[in-house]
């Protein structure tokens, strides 16, 4: 669907895939004002088709269309889109246990124009693409490296709560030196005191505690992940305490060392949750759980994939029904 300063949004269509055809001067390519999502349709085990909590995307969506200056795009719109796209064909969506169809929404500056200000013609488009579990072989514990040196995003305020490509093109360069250093992944640190564990790439993270309590940042420069939010509300059902706070890499060292923290792991749409069997960072270098994957963080993985999939009850109402 195609948005004009003065005409709105319009022109709503489902087309074949296939190249888009710019103009070199096409705002985005300049200017990066961009957004984007990323969800899954789910098939369960009678035929239809789900997604999870997509109203948490829309509302996410949102909030990175008005960081980065772009015209709202409605709730209706945004899961109707999904629904649409969907049921084309509802083939596309794989059967079998952990695949899935990933939705990848996005809406970017179109208007031709080299000038710095927010684009008068903006596309939104949706495309798919089937996905297989994201674990080959098994759930597989990950090996973390903390960045000192680069940061993904800015301070509070600047764009790291948006899910804006620019985040993502600052986080390749460190995200490639910590795979030749031989970690899977790269964590951030805050930008504004590089002090504060924030989140991977891609996931936000957790730490459980020996004390039985759950920690993970809090909001502010990070994503604010539709994971992240579950994984609170499952782990409080489970009579957890779940702590949002700044935590302070110097802390996480030190609590890898003595045992404090228990189990670690990271967390997103992509990888639903993966446990962290390594961390280490310019002055440390610790195995966590004995480089197995966490009790804790097994069970959440489970819980949330058996909701997702339909094996479990869906006692919070989070997931709806595309086809
Ligand atoms: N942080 C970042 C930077 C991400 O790109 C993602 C993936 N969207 C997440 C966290 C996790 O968010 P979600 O659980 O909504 O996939």
């Amino acid at each position: 669907v195609s948005w004009t300063s003065a005409d709105g949004w319009k022109d709503r269509r489902i087309e074949k895939y296939g190249p888009l055809q710019l103009d070199p001067a096409t705002a985005v390519l300049h200017y990066a004002q961009e957004i984007f999502e990323g969800l899954k349709a789910y098939k369960h085990a009678d035929g239809s088709i789900w997604t999870f909590r997509p109203d948490q995307n829309a509302a996410r969506f949102a909030r990175s269309a008005h960081r980065l200056a772009l015209p709202a795009l409605s709730v209706d719109d945004f899961i109707g889109s999904l629904a649409a796209l969907v049921r084309t064909d509802i083939s596309w969506v794989p059967d079998g246990e952990d695949s899935s169809l990933y939705l990848r929404p996005f809406m970017f500056a179109s208007e031709a124009f080299l000038g710095v200000r927010p684009a008068l013609e903006v596309e939104y488009l949706v495309i798919a693409s089937p996905v297989g579990p994201y674990f080959a072989g098994g759930v597989r514990p990950v090996s973390i490296y903390v960045s000192e040196q680069y940061h993904r995003a800015g301070p509070p305020g600047g764009t790291g709560d948006a899910k804006f490509g620019g985040n993502y093109a600052a986080s390749l360069l460190p995200q490639l030196q910590a795979q030749k250093d031989g970690f899977d992944q790269v964590c951030f640190l805050d930008a504004a005191t590089s002090t504060y564990l924030e989140e991977l790439g891609g996931m936000n993270v957790f730490l459980v505690m020996d004390d039985g309590t759950l920690h993970t940042p809090e909001l502010g420069s990070i994503l604010e992940g539709i994971t992240r939010t579950s994984v609170l509300r499952l782990a409080a059902d489970r009579g957890y305490d779940v702590v949002e706070r700044r935590i302070p890499l110097a802390e996480v060292a030190s609590g890898l060392e003595s045992g404090k923290i228990k189990e670690f792991f990271a967390c997103g749409t992509a990888a639903v949750v993966t446990p962290v069997g390594r961390l280490a960072g310019a002055t440390f270098d610790h195995e966590i759980n004995g480089g197995e994957p966490g009790e804790l963080t097994m069970a959440i993985r489970q819980e949330l994939t058996d909701i997702q999939y339909g094996r479990a009850e869906d006692r919070h109402g989070w997931m709806r029904r595309l086809a």
